[in-house]
């Protein structure tokens, strides 16, 4: 109902990718496979540590300026909030980044043919007869590169 909402959109796991959600269970294994995309609990323990290791990093940089004379309540809210924040923003970078692997595998499994998912919006396009997605409006035919 909302496309422009869709490609900006956040799934908390790999496997809830619009794109890999709709494709059967055994070419939604391969394409994940062949993404390397990480299981949810790789996943949320990569972003884990990642906004661990960017917090303490912040902390440090910032701790003679802002954090030094701010009352012990205080400090541990600013730490919780900066590992929340800086942990989302890691999921957000691994969840686009392998989001762009699962798409351009689904392209190149489709060149010279229409895709069975719309690549910009992640609409399940395999009983449709267009050649544009009718959830947002892409094309759906993927043209051989060069
Ligand atoms: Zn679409």
């Amino acid at each position: 109902m909302l496309p422009s909402a869709m490609p900006i959109s956040i799934p908390p796991t790999i496997e809830k990718i619009p794109e890999i959600a709709s494709l059967p269970p055994s070419t939604r294994t391969d394409m994940l496979a062949d993404a390397n995309a990480p299981g949810p609990w790789r996943l949320w323990l990569y972003n884990g540590s990642r906004g661990l290791i960017t917090t303490v990093i912040l902390i440090w940089l910032g701790h003679d300026a802002v954090y030094r004379d701010l009352p012990v309540i205080a400090s541990m809210l600013v730490i919780a909030t900066l590992l929340a924040t800086t942990t989302f923003l890691w999921h957000f970078w691994t969840i686009t980044r392998i989001r762009g692997r699962i798409r351009a595998g689904i392209a190149a499994a489709a060149v010279n043919d229409r895709t069975p998912i719309c690549l910009r919006c992640g609409y399940d396009c395999a009983t449709i007869e267009a050649d544009a997605c009718p959830e947002c409006g892409a094309g759906l035919f993927v043209s051989p590169r060069g």
